[in-house]
């Protein structure tokens, strides 16, 4: 059985490594991917794994590595020339924005070198959006940790509620009490504001951090999650 392909969180911390100025040759017995090969061994994204043993492994880094060079136009050279979409995909998308590329991958890494964090990101379930996340998996599923934190919630809304009488979405204005009366009472979603590639492993979620906002409009949010903030939804809703 063939192990899973390449997920675009491991082609960024690939990518982050093939440009890193001490990197180093690009063989199998270079310290620096062995330490790769054991940081995406475990990422919390993969739990099927038909071929444990030659997953991630060092030679598969090793020819990951090698299918940049075939993408980089810096390089004179001939390069493994079987790349996938993906690979080239983010390539292109980071190749000239370098210190975004560093910062997506060092949250990725510490994400998964926590392994509070990688419990709960490895317990948030798949949808729709993830797929297309430029930052990738981990960080998006962190996205949902912090704003499923329930005690942080119930502070954020008990805030909102002592300044201004009412829980109303940030973007549209929907009060879920206002609609649906008893039923719709203290009921409004959190969205978090900080962008994926700001993570930042503090643990306690500042309440700044978090948008209240109405199920629709945090849907919209999370479906350009990279691109859509919350102020441009409110524009968007204006016009
Ligand atoms: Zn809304
Ligand atoms: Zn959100």
């Amino acid at each position: 059985m063939r192990n899973p392909k390449w997920e675009r969180d491991e082609v960024i911390l690939a990518l982050n490594l093939y440009f890193d100025e001490n990197r180093g040759n690009i063989e199998s017995s270079n310290p620096k991917i062995i330490e790769l090969s054991e940081l995406l061994n475990q990422l919390p994204i993969h739990s099927n794994r038909p071929d444990e043993e030659k997953f991630r492994n060092p030679n598969g880094v090793t020819l990951k590595l090698g299918n940049f060079l075939a993408l980089d136009p810096n390089y004179s050279g001939k390069g493994m020339e079987s790349y996938s979409k993906l690979d080239e995909a983010v390539f292109n998308e980071y190749f000239e924005n370098l210190i975004e590329l560093r910062e997506v991958a060092e949250g990725i890494r510490k994400i998964t070198l926590s392994s509070d964090y990688s419990a709960n990101v490895s317990s948030i379930e798949t949808d729709d959006n993830e797929e297309n996340v430029r930052e990738g998996k981990v960080l998006y599923k962190m996205h949902k940790v912090r704003e499923r934190d329930r005690t942080i919630v119930a502070k954020k809304k008990a805030k909102v509620l002592s300044l201004s009488g009412i829980l109303e979405c940030e973007c549209c204005g929907f009060d879920f009490e206002k609609t649906y009366g008893d039923l719709g009472k203290g009921y409004i979603e959190c969205h978090h504001i900080v962008p994926l590639n700001r993570f930042n492993d503090s643990k306690d979620t500042k309440l700044d951090d978090l948008a209240l906002v109405c199920s629709n409009c945090h849907r919209m949010l999370h479906s350009r999650i990279s691109e859509v903030s919350v102020s441009d939804l409110r524009k968007l809703l204006l016009r």
